[in-house]
């Protein structure tokens, strides 16, 4: 989608530290990360947000989480959180989905 800065990193016309990509997904680290380990994970077909998740395109997010699971494993992370912001009321800056993965120090809950 024009504008979208994330579909600008999957076409590399905005260059992004990848860490995993095939032909669904692409993984890259967070300009700005909030963690010692904080990696976005994509699909690469533009979806504004998880609230347009839904029966017919579930099974990417399925993909996301457990993308997400292997590249925890990967980087040998006892544990970590994994956020999907949705809209900017939640924190969403990006309209284009993503799930934050968040590890390497210990978090608290609720979140602010
Ligand atoms: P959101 O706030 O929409 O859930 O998350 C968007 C994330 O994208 C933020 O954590 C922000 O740091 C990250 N981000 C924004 N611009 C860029 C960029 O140009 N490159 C990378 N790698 N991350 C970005
Ligand atoms: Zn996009």
């Amino acid at each position: 989608m024009e504008n979208c800065l994330f579909c600008k990193i999957v076409s590399k016309d905005i260059p992004s530290e990848i860490v995993f990509e095939n032909d669904e997904l692409l993984a890259f680290k967070d300009i700005s990360p909030a963690a010692p380990v904080h990696i976005l994970i994509i699909p690469k077909v533009h979806i504004n947000s998880p609230i347009e998740i839904n029966s017919s395109n579930s099974a990417v997010a399925g993909r996301i989480i457990a993308l997400a699971a292997d590249i925890a494993k990967e980087k040998g992370l006892e544990g970590y959180r994994l956020v999907f912001n949705c809209n900017e009321i939640a924190g969403q800056t990006v309209f284009h989905l993503h799930a934050h993965l968040l590890g390497g120090r210990s978090m608290s809950w609720p979140p602010g």
